[in-house]
């Protein structure tokens, strides 16, 4: 037996009047979906706890099956992975933006004018050349995409319990790093920080790249943002704890990292680009190839949390009308009479707010010994009268390994 898991990252959400009071789910035409619910056992899942916000990587290494109260360690360490940076533990990890900021520190333009990777990677090799500001200590900086890049500091005696320096809109200065605990570490770790910062300032400011950015009328990249620290989670790869092989097909260099951090390994689909012009059947492809030689495939769509950040509904219900497609080709080629199939969302991300709410989320689960239950369409309030009725989001992962017969019997 196998399982493959599809999130819609964000893909619940609550009434909204343009729709007659329905969510997207909802109003979408999505047969696949309803299709998978009325054949499988149904339930609606906080993701974290009843009420309370999930961000993304939270929320998907709980439906992985982790205490997220007991092993969250920041973001910083889930995007270094995600990028395919190597992560030791004690590495203090963060994520980056070169950005512009003027004479007074005041920030521009929090991207740069989205430089080009051919610029930020010549500004990222000046950077590796800095010397470290304290003599037991080592740092690796690397640009990913666009202004985006990713810090690691290594070395004794650092902290993640320090703020950022991203004020996180433009036009206002730039934020001193401060400890966020009262200890030696989170204090040195802040006093490196803000002397790197420096640094990386003094090296930027007359960068030959600059210099012709400026020339050319481009916002000069003349600072490094840092914000979202965080370290390696202490947890055991999935491998270890169940006993299976697994895979994710996922665009989002968090989740990428989260699963990453989960012992999975991470596989590519061509066009697969976390946004709603994403290439649907190329992820669906390498989703069913994986079950071929996987326990576990996770699936992750990112593009109906970005319509939902947009408050663009027409374009949510469209993606969630495209993911339909994609589950009626998996359904279509995966061998059902082993295979189970859960569909989910990570949480709910409300078109009115634009924010990620702590509402629950809907979750359908079909396979050959699902006890199937009344439910015949896939969305909110259709899924809260299942079978499975309301539950937490680090449940699910024993739900499907059980199904997988993975799990040790609790007791005599
Ligand atoms: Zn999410």
């Amino acid at each position: 037996m196998k399982a493959l898991l599809i999130i819609g990252d964000g893909m619940a959400d609550r009434p909204l009047k343009e729709l007659g009071w329905k969510t997207p789910l909802e109003a979408a035409n999505k047969p696949s979906m309803d299709h998978l619910a009325s054949m499988g056992v149904c339930g609606i899942m906080d993701p974290i706890a009843p009420g309370t916000p999930p961000g993304s990587d939270t929320a998907t290494l709980a439906l992985l099956g982790y205490d997220v109260f007991k092993v969250y360690s920041g973001r910083g360490a889930f995007e270094a992975l995600g990028w395919g940076v190597e992560v030791a533990e004690g590495d203090v990890c963060f994520r980056c933006n070169f950005a512009t900021v003027d004479e007074n520190l005041t920030v521009l333009d929090r991207r740069a004018g989205r430089i080009s990777n051919v610029d930020a990677s010549k500004l990222a090799e000046s950077l590796k050349k800095v010397k470290a500001p304290r003599e037991d200590l080592e740092f690796f900086f690397t640009n990913t995409v666009q202004h985006r890049a990713v810090l690691i500091l290594r070395g004794p005696k650092l902290s993640a319990a320090v703020s950022d320096s991203d004020p996180e809109t433009n036009g206002e200065k730039i934020k001193e790093i401060k400890p966020l605990e009262n200890t030696p570490e989170a204090k040195l770790t802040a006093e490196v920080l803000n002397a790197l910062s420096q640094k990386f300032r003094e090296v930027l400011d007359g960068h030959p790249v600059n210099k012709e950015r400026v020339a050319c009328g481009q916002p000069p990249a003349n600072f490094v943002l840092f914000r979202g620290a965080g370290t390696l989670p202490k947890i055991k790869p999935l491998s270890e704890l169940y006993g299976i092989k697994a895979s994710c097909v996922a665009a989002t260099s968090l989740i990428r990292g989260v699963c990453r951090a989960a012992g999975m390994q991470l596989l590519e689909a061509k066009g697969a680009t976390g946004t709603p012009e994403t290439n649907y059947m190329a992820k669906a492809k390498a989703a069913v190839q994986a079950l071929e030689n996987n326990d576990f495939v996770l699936l992750h769509v990112k593009a109906p949390d970005v319509s939902s950040h947009d408050g663009n509904f027409k374009q949510k219900v469209e993606v969630i009308e495209k993911i339909d497609k994609m589950l009626a080709y998996i359904l279509n080629k995966v061998d059902l009479g082993e295979t189970y199939l859960a569909l989910t969302a990570d949480h709910t991300t409300s078109c009115i707010t634009g924010k990620h709410e702590g509402d629950p989320v809907p979750l359908a689960i079909m396979g050959p010994h699902v006890r199937s239950d009344d439910v015949k369409e896939f969305n909110e309030r259709a899924c809260a009268k299942g079978g499975l009725g309301r539950l937490r989001g680090k449940h699910l992962m024993p739900i499907l390994m059980n199904f997988l017969d993975k799990v040790k019997k609790f007791g005599a």
